[in-house]
């Protein structure tokens, strides 16, 4: 079963994901680190996903089908896999599909105000020395602004002011609609009410992967 979860940042998906990975052993499979792990190690796919960066593009979607295709094929991915930040448009969409066509997807969508993730985005504070990172509201440091590890004045990622973020939310809406529409109509997408706290998401998240899940055993045993 190949889990797609998408979100809005700050949404949660990352925490989400990970619990996922840790009820069913499906493993999550970020791209962002799948290509920081190529560059790093000098691959072939590793330096064409430099030279884009280097050039201040976006990786071209050949290239992080590529990676992403080495990942599936282990053996660990065999029952299932969560992705985590892929797709991102139609044709990554597509393309994921002639990977294992015929392969059970589930898509959740975690549904998050913009208001929510300004809020949250902009309560979060890092150290620049050390890069903990800190949120005013939800984990906020000991003393006073201050890093809890070296003392550090924390500060604001420029990502993570209002403006910018409310700019980032634009894109991601604009983008992401197209793909959530694909996705309803072929009768996969389930709306995750991603307000809640994060234990009752988890709960909604199982719960729909439970039933999903019991499908395919009965299928299994019938066929
Ligand atoms: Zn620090």
């Amino acid at each position: 079963m190949r889990i797609i979860l998408m979100g809005p940042p700050g949404s949660g998906k990352g925490t989400q994901a990970s619990r996922v990975e840790e009820r069913y052993g499906f493993p999550v499979i970020s791209t962002g680190n799948l290509i920081r792990r190529e560059v790093q190690e000098g691959s072939e796919l590793g330096k064409k996903a430099r030279n884009s960066m280097n050039a201040g593009r976006l990786v071209n979607d050949q290239v992080v089908l590529e990676i992403l295709k080495k990942r599936i094929f282990s053996t660990d991915c065999k029952k299932g896999y969560v992705l985590d930040g892929f797709p991102r448009n139609m044709n990554q969409a597509k393309k994921l599909e002639e990977i294992h066509p015929g392969h059970k997807e589930v898509v959740l969508g975690l549904h998050v105000s913009d208001e929510t993730v300004v809020q949250l985005l902009g309560a979060r504070r890092i150290c620049p020395k050390d890069g903990s990172v800190y949120n005013l509201y939800t984990s906020s440091p000991l003393k006073d602004r201050k890093c809890d590890i070296c003392g550090e004045e924390l500060v604001q990622r420029k990502d993570d002011k209002p403006q910018v973020v409310r700019e980032r939310l634009k894109v991601y809406h604009e983008k992401i609609e197209t793909l959530i529409n694909y996705y309803k109509n072929k009768g996969i997408y389930y709306k995750i009410n991603g307000e809640k706290d994060i234990k009752d998401v988890s709960k909604d998240i199982f719960s729909v992967l439970d039933k999903e899940l019991s499908k395919i055993k009965k299928f299994e045993m019938t066929s």
